[in-house]
C-alpha cells in the first residue's frame, strides 16, 4: 500500500548577484503556508551565510541550508576572466547539486517531491526526471529579459548573428510586448557581445529549455506587462508571476548600522538622490568621479552606496564637502521607502527596480549588463517612470540633466504620477484576489503537493 509522505523540497539557488535571497524570500513564504514541507536550500557557503543571516526575521524552522562547493579547486589561482567564478560553480554544479540532495534525502528520510530551481540551472530540468519530480524554474528578473531569451532563436534568426551594426535601434516588434525594446538594450550574447562566451551559451541553453518546466514563476504581477503575460502563458506549461514580493509580504527591517534613516528624516520630501549599482558592479573610475561633480555641482542631498575600495576615487575632498552620506552598504528596501527619497540612480538590476516602484522613487538607469538595458526601456518608454542616462554612461552633465528633469520638471512629476498607478496596480495583484495571489496559490499547490511514496 502506498504511503503518504510530507513533501520534501530541494531548492537550487544560484549564488551570484541577487539571485539567492530572493528565492530565499519567495521559499520562506511557501514554507510559512506549508509547514510540514520540508525545504532544503542548497547554495555555496559564502552566499547561503550572506541571506540566512542578513534579515531579522527568522527563516522558518521547515526551512534548511546545505552548502555546496564553490567549485574553485584548492590552490586555484583566478586569471581575472570575466565571470570566471561563475564558470567554475557551474562545471561542477550538476553533480554537486546532486550530491548535496542525496545528503538531504538521507538526513531527513524524505524523497524529494519537487526541484524548484534558479532558472539559470537548465539542467535542472534533467535532475527533476531523474527523481521523478515536478521541475519549478525561478526567473529572478522581470519578464522583459525572460522573453528576450525564450525568444533568442528567432532574434537571431531575424538579425543573423554576424554582427548588427547600424541596426543597433531597430525594435523587436515581432514579439509580443517587446516593440519599445530595441536591439543594444539586449542582454550581451544574444545577438551583440560574444555569443559564444559560456554565459552566452547557458542563457541560450535556458532559454529553450525552460518552456519544458512544470512552471516558470517570478517576482513580478501580470498587470505590469498585460501583452508579455498573454505571449508567456501560451510558451510555458505554467507561467506564475507572484510578486512584488516586497508587496505581497513586506519584509522586516535591516539593521542601518550608518544612520543612513535618521539622516533622511532630517531631510525634505523627494529631494535626496539615492545612488547604488547593486551587488556586483561598480563603475568605472572616470564614472565615480562625474557621479560626484555633479551631485557637489548641483548641491543635491545624497546617499550613495559605495565600497570603501572604491572611495579612493572620488575628487580630493569631496567626502568634506558632501552634501550626504556615502556608506559601503545601505539598508535600500526602507531606503526607497522613506519620502525624503527623490531619485534613484541605478544599474537597472531588477529587485532595484521593484524596490524603486514600490517606493514610488523615478530612476536614471546606468545599464551594465545583462537584464538592465531591458530594464531600462522598460522604465523610460513603457511605464514611463524614469529615463536611461545620456549616452548610456555616467557624464557630468547627463547625470546634471538627469536630476533636473526628475526632480525640478513636470516630467518628473508625472513619473511619480506614473508610479503611483503601476503600486495601485501590483497592490491590487497581491490582494486578496489578485493575479499575484492566486498565482501563489497555484504555486503553492505544485511545489508543496504530496508525495506518494
Ligand atoms: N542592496 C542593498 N544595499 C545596498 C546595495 C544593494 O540592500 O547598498 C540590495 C538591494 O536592496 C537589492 C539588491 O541589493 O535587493 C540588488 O539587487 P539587484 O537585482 O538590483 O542587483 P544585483 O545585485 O543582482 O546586481
Amino acid at each position: 500500500m502506498s504511503q503518504l509522505v510530507d513533501p520534501h523540497v530541494a531548492v537550487l539557488a544560484f549564488p551570484r548577484g541577487t539571485h539567492a535571497a530572493p528565492l530565499l524570500a519567495i521559499i520562506d513564504r511557501l514554507a510559512s503556508a506549508s509547514p510540514k514541507t520540508l525545504f532544503s536550500f542548497f547554495g555555496t557557503a559564502q552566499s547561503n551565510n550572506s541571506i540566512f543571516f542578513s534579515t531579522s526575521q527568522p527563516t522558518p524552522p521547515n526551512v534548511k541550508a546545505y552548502n555546496v562547493d564553490d567549485g574553485v579547486p584548492e590552490g586555484y589561482v583566478f586569471v581575472g576572466k570575466p565571470q570566471e567564478d561563475i564558470e567554475l560553480f557551474m562545471e561542477v554544479a550538476p553533480q554537486n547539486l546532486r550530491k548535496a540532495m542525496e545528503l538531504a534525502v538521507e538526513e531527513s528520510g524524505r524523497k524529494v517531491s519537487c526541484l524548484v530551481a534558479d532558472a539559470f540551472f537548465w539542467f535542472a530540468k534533467q535532475i527533476a526526471v531523474e527523481n521523478g519530480v515536478p521541475w519549478v524554474s525561478f526567473w529572478t528578473a522581470g519578464a522583459c529579459s525572460l522573453s528576450s531569451h525564450v525568444y533568442t532563436d528567432l532574434i537571431r534568426e531575424k538579425f543573423g548573428v554576424g554582427g548588427i551594426v547600424g541596426r543597433e535601434d531597430e525594435t523587436l516588434n515581432f514579439i509580443p510586448g517587446m516593440s519599445k525594446v530595441r536591439i543594444r538594450d539586449l542582454p550581451e550574447g544574444i545577438v551583440l557581445g560574444n555569443l559564444e562566451s559560456f554565459f552566452s551559451r547557458m542563457l541560450h541553453r535556458m532559454g529553450q529549455v525552460l518552456p519544458e518546466a512544470t512552471a516558470v514563476f517570478l517576482n513580478s504581477c501580470e498587470e505590469l506587462d498585460p501583452d508579455r503575460t498573454t505571449d508567456l502563458k501560451s510558451k510555458f506549461k505554467q507561467y506564475l508571476n507572484v510578486g512584488p514580493f516586497i508587496l505581497a509580504t513586506p519584509p522586516p527591517s535591516v539593521p542601518d548600522p550608518y544612520g543612513c534613516l535618521t539622516w533622511l528624516d532630517k531631510q525634505k520630501p523627494a529631494t535626496v538622490v539615492y545612488i547604488s549599482f547593486g551587488s556586483v558592479v561598480t563603475p568605472p573610475p572616470n564614472e565615480l568621479v562625474a557621479l560626484a561633480e555633479a551631485v557637489e555641482a548641483i548641491q543635491v542631498p545624497f546617499i550613495w552606496s559605495l565600497r570603501d575600495k572604491s572611495k579612493v576615487h572620488l575628487p580630493n575632498g569631496f567626502l568634506e564637502r558632501a552634501n550626504g552620506m556615502v556608506v559601503p552598504w545601505a539598508p535600500q528596501r526602507d531606503v526607497l521607502a522613506h519620502g525624503a527619497v527623490g531619485v534613484f540612480i541605478t544599474h537597472g538590476g531588477w529587485n532595484s527596480l521593484v524596490e524603486s516602484i514600490a517606493g514610488g522613487v523615478p530612476m536614471i538607469f546606468r545599464p551594465f549588463f545583462g537584464d538592465h538595458g531591458v530594464n531600462g526601456r522598460m522604465v523610460e518608454d513603457v511605464w514611463e517612470i524614469g529615463v536611461i542616462v545620456e549616452s548610456g554612461v555616467l557624464t557630468k552633465n547627463g547625470i546634471m540633466r538627469g536630476l533636473d528633469l526628475i526632480l525640478a520638471q513636470e516630467k518628473g512629476k508625472k513619473m511619480r504620477e506614473n508610479l503611483k498607478e503601476v503600486v495601485a496596480l501590483a497592490q491590487i495583484s497581491v490582494g486578496a484576489n489578485g493575479s499575484s495571489t492566486k498565482n501563489f496559490k497555484k504555486l503553492l499547490d505544485l511545489v508543496c503537493s504530496q508525495n506518494h511514496a
